[in-house]
């Protein structure tokens, strides 16, 4: 099976329109981790899409904080305040839709989803050294997982942790992916990066293609509508450095 594995959308509608047109037919079956809204200026768009494509979608820290106005008091200034204008706008069914999402760690296939880490929903799973917590205090052989908005992840080989980090196509490759052929006996915390506010240094919308039989995952990096995603999030009036930050993916 083919499976498209996507997360932190953060409303951001551009964006998720590309993701939406580089992939399909491209893929059997499609997974979220979390963080649909949030940031970006179309919530109801980005639900809506995602509800239409992706039945098994793990909850993020941004959903919750929108629909429920929960755990504003980790979120720095412009977060809490795109939150309360998401929770403002959010149409009722959205609302329920974000509330009822499940927490990680979710089981699917032989996948483990979650938003944050394994151990943890809220935790950014940044360094190696977290990893290996991870890889130790678990069984799994793949973990997904989002949170961070950077593509790659970890693998354990031999006992060692390694950084998948430089698993992002060139900047300059449009429409480029790089291919990671999982290994018998290596296990993973994959992450298939950001569809809509990449903080890896790449603008681009991220997202992943894995095929569960040929053990073999594709990170990939599309050009959006940058400028357009940038002009509704001012319209809107949310913070202007909810749209710069877009232009440098950080
Ligand atoms: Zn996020």
């Amino acid at each position: 099976m083919r499976v498209l594995i996507y997360s932190d959308i953060h409303a951001n509608w551009e964006a998720l329109q590309a993701v939406h047109e580089a992939t399909a037919g491209r893929y059997d079956a499609s997974v979220c981790l979390g963080d649909v809204v949030g940031y970006g200026a179309n919530p109801n768009e980005a639900v809506a899409w995602v509800r239409a494509t992706t039945p098994d979608v793990i909850r993020g820290n941004h959903d919750r904080a929108c629909a429920g106005l929960h755990g504003l008091e980790w979120f720095n200034q412009s977060a809490a305040t795109a939150a309360r204008w998401t929770h403002a706008r959010l149409e009722e069914g959205a609302t329920d839709w974000l509330n009822a999402l499940p927490a990680g760690p979710v089981r699917w296939h032989e996948l483990s989803l979650v938003h944050g880490s394994p151990l943890n929903e809220d935790e950014y799973l940044i360094d190696p050294a977290q990893a290996a917590g991870v890889f130790a205090a678990t069984t799994e052989a793949s973990h997904w997982f989002g949170h961070t908005h950077v593509q790659g992840g970890f693998a354990l080989a031999d006992d060692q942790v390694i950084v998948l980090g430089d698993a992002r196509p060139e900047a300059d490759s449009e429409g480029g992916h790089t291919v990671l052929q999982l290994q018998p006996g290596a296990r993973y915390l994959l992450n298939p990066g950001s569809v809509g506010q990449p903080r890896d240094g790449d603008w681009r919308a991220a997202f992943a293609l894995l095929d569960e039989e040929a053990g073999r995952v594709e990170f990939h990096r599309i050009p959006y509508d940058l400028s357009s995603a940038q002009a509704r999030i001012l319209e809107a009036g949310l913070p202007p450095q909810l749209a710069r930050r877009l232009a440098k993916g950080k």
